[in-house]
């Protein structure tokens, strides 16, 4: 079928559909379709043969006077499928108007499980896009452009900044509040409106109407009703409706009040700590059993459980100097933290718990706060677990007792270090420190090197094993000084004396 201007979409829609369901039962390029989707299939295509002679008017106006155009979306989405739908008006000088369909574009909605209200605002963008295609296209002198949405929601989302928002809104609305800057930009007066579901053209769309419904006064070709009536006819929100929009999560969040709150965690406190409030209520202590006896806890005016704490002299806040009370592993614990971890902008466990401190004083609150930032993927990428490498074993030395200490030892240089000299001149020298430390005990010892010479070494070396012992192995990062009095001590290694000496303290 050949519908440039998607003037039959709300037909082909349906045709879609149907092959989307004859894909979704799997079937084979061979195997017969099932009678469901056989009935519906043979209805469809007996339509299709009556459309023929449907008709479409080309001009957009019905006569000659001198009219000012001015073009009008409609959206509307179901679970099936989304909808947009352009039609042009023109007002003439008599305060007649003729209203005829432009361009419409429909669209099978993704399986996915996505929320109606989503789906309203895909549609949405879909009409805005459409709206700038057909003023890119047309030769009219279109000057005014309204576009119609019934979803309370997506009117409420299009005013705020698309940041309030998580990414699948977020991009859209984005996506929506510059498309409409860029048409503002060109000149034109973009106006966003409510209209109800019920004169909603592009309902029409989505649901897919039959063929006797194409006719050339449905509401699909001339637009409802109230579009030949003066703008300021044209139905608007009331004044209740816009208050709470619809039941949904984004926007209950904004609504919810303080009062709400209270009787939450009333309700809440009630449920968990029952016998607590019975002994508060009954003017006894609470048992000595209960989780609450040390945060000494007492019911304030509004019947809440606080804990006394004992700033009671701080220049603090009511609600941070006397916390309410919350038990851990309760959904409203998981609100409060959600909302702390945004208003800390995904700060850390510490940040979150001292934001909710100010307010709650919650049993296991480490755990909850814990639980929900492992949850969070914007936490998990910003702050990666390292995998530790695999270390090397750990040397005989470190792991085999009852070695007397400095047996085996490391030792390296640091410094320098200004020491005083103890001559008469009382000046300042630079020296550099020797540290040995035992690989058994972690005990150190530290000598002072005059520089970093072998001969310096060697004097360290020997003032360390005159105070604590021979030592049998020692390890060094290579330092030129350490392999200097290395090959010292293998030069004077074949020496007799120095064999001698070796041997009666043990050095192999
Ligand atoms: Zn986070």
């Amino acid at each position: 079928m050949w519908d440039p201007l998607g003037h039959l979409s709300l037909f082909i829609i349906r045709g879609c559909n149907l092959q989307r369901e004859t894909f979704t039962e799997k079937l084979h390029w061979d195997s017969l379709v099932t009678d469901p989707l056989l009935t519906k299939w043979r209805s469809w295509e007996e339509e299709l043969l009556q459309i023929q002679g449907t008709e479409i008017p080309r001009p957009f106006r019905s006569r000659q006077d001198n009219g000012e155009p001015s073009l009008v979306s409609f959206s509307d989405a179901s679970k099936q499928a989304k909808c947009a739908v352009n039609s042009i008006i023109t007002k003439y000088e008599d305060n007649k108007v003729d209203t005829r369909i432009n361009v419409a574009s429909t669209k099978l909605s993704l399986q996915k499980t996505i929320s109606i209200p989503r789906l309203e605002l895909d549609a949405f963008l879909m009409s805005i896009r459409l709206v700038k295609s057909t003023l890119k296209e047309q030769n009219l002198t279109i000057k005014n452009v309204t576009i119609f949405t019934d979803s309370m929601i997506v009117l409420y989302w299009e005013k705020q900044p698309s940041s309030c928002y998580r990414d699948y809104i977020a991009h859209r609305i984005a996506d929506v509040q510059s498309e409409l800057k860029c048409l503002e930009n060109k000149g034109y007066e973009v106006e966003v409106r409510y209209c109800p579901t019920a004169e909603n053209p592009a309902d029409d769309g989505t649901r897919g109407l039959t063929s006797e419904k194409l006719g050339s006064k449905s509401r699909w070709q001339l637009g409802p009703k109230f579009l030949q009536e003066p703008e300021s006819k044209w139905p608007t929100v009331s004044h209740e409706e816009e208050k709470i929009p619809d039941v949904n999560l984004e926007v209950r969040k904004k609504c919810f009040t303080w009062r709400q709150k209270v009787q939450l965690i009333k309700i809440h406190q009630k449920q968990v700590f029952t016998q607590e409030i019975n002994d508060l209520k009954e003017r006894r202590e609470v048992s000595t059993k209960s989780r609450l006896k040390r945060l000494v806890p007492f019911l304030d005016e509004n019947g809440s459980l606080r804990a006394r704490g004992r700033l009671r002299h701080a220049p603090i806040q009511y609600s941070a100097k006397y916390q309410i009370v919350i038990n851990g592993n309760s959904h409203i614990l998981q609100l409060i933290i959600a909302k702390a971890h945004e208003e800390t902008k995904h700060g850390s466990v510490q940040h979150i718990m001292n934001e909710t401190r100010q307010e709650y004083s919650i049993i296991k609150l480490k755990q909850g706060v814990k639980k929900h930032t492992q949850n969070c993927w914007f936490c998990k990428r910003e702050t990666p677990k390292s995998t530790p490498p695999i270390m090397a074993d750990l040397r005989r030395a470190r792991v085999i007792p009852n070695i007397s200490p400095f047996t085996q030892v490391m030792c390296d240089y640091f410094g320098p270090i200004t020491v005083k000299d103890r001559s008469i001149t009382r000046r300042s020298i630079p020296q550099w420190g020797c540290i040995f430390t035992c690989l058994e005990t972690r005990a150190v010892h530290l000598e002072l090197a005059n520089d970093l010479s072998t001969d310096a070494f060697i004097n360290c070396l020997i003032r360390f094993t005159s105070r604590r012992g021979t030592c049998t192995d020692i390890y060094s990062d290579r330092g030129t000084n350490f392999i200097g009095a290395a090959k010292e001590l293998q030069k004077n290694l074949h020496k007799e004396k120095v064999i001698n000496t070796m041997y009666k303290n043990g050095i192999n």
